[in-house]
């Protein structure tokens, strides 16, 4: 077993009592929300160290650095989410090392993840990322494009369409910061509304998860909350 460093023991039981306090704020029950740890940065013995703590789902950004720690701890069982943006030429680790994906925002890549995804694994759990500021520098579809790539990614074999993710501008407008999520809700009630039944909003980071859970978020992505700063991202 590794040891838990006692910072990052303590700074988990304060991001979970966050999302317990955020869900209990909101009316939902303390389950509703996973808790994803953001290792981008961080060494495989961290990723280690924060599995004895009890934590299961680790997201990173980048295919290369991930591999190396998907590789160390594969004794763990480990659920490993891919967050970062997706070359379509670098799909096919994606497909075959990862369980989640969540920033899908094009039909070639989906096609591909489909296709790449090995026939011994579960289909890859998939959420479609969205622009939700309009942004024009970012990744994601536009919310008005969210319903074709939704009904294609239903179609894929070997993708399994969980639901939506956002990162929406930066601000320290709370209050934009949370209609912001509200948006992304309101798309996920529009495609149940047209028969596409999915069960994941991935919204919310260390700075914003209680916006996020409060607008109903099922998964949050944390990183500094629980590793402390980046000295590179
Ligand atoms: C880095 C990152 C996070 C975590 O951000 P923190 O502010 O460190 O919690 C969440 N989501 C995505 C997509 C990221 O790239």
């Amino acid at each position: 077993m590794a040891t838990i460093p006692t910072g990052l023991q303590a700074r988990i039981l304060a991001v979970r009592t966050r999302i317990a306090a955020a869900c209990a704020a909101a009316g939902r029950p303390a389950d509703a929300v996973q808790l994803l740890a953001v290792s981008k940065a961080f060494p495989a013995d961290t990723v280690r160290a924060a599995a004895a703590a009890g934590l299961r789902d680790f997201g990173e950004n980048y295919v290369q650095e991930a591999q190396g720690k998907i590789d160390a701890t594969r004794d763990l069982a480990l659920a490993w989410h891919f967050i970062g943006p997706i070359q379509s030429n670098k799909t096919r680790p994606i497909a075959e090392q990862f369980d989640w994906v969540h920033t899908v925002d094009r039909e070639k890549v989906a096609r591909r993840l489909s296709e790449q995804r090995p026939a011994g694994r579960a289909p890859l759990n998939a959420c479609i990322e969205v622009n939700i500021s309009g942004e024009a520098s970012k990744n994601g579809v536009a919310p008005v494009e969210v319903e074709v790539l939704a009904r294609l990614m239903a179609g894929l074999p070997r993708l399994r369409l969980r639901g939506l993710m956002t990162i929406p501008e930066p601000t320290g407008d709370m209050a934009l910061r949370r209609r912001r999520f509200a948006q992304l809700r309101e798309l996920l009630a529009m495609l149940a509304g047209k028969g596409i039944a999915l069960d994941t909003l991935s919204m919310g980071m260390s700075a914003d998860l209680e916006a996020a859970v409060a607008e109903g978020a099922t998964i949050v992505r944390v990183g500094t909350a629980i590793f402390g700063e980046r000295t590179k991202t």
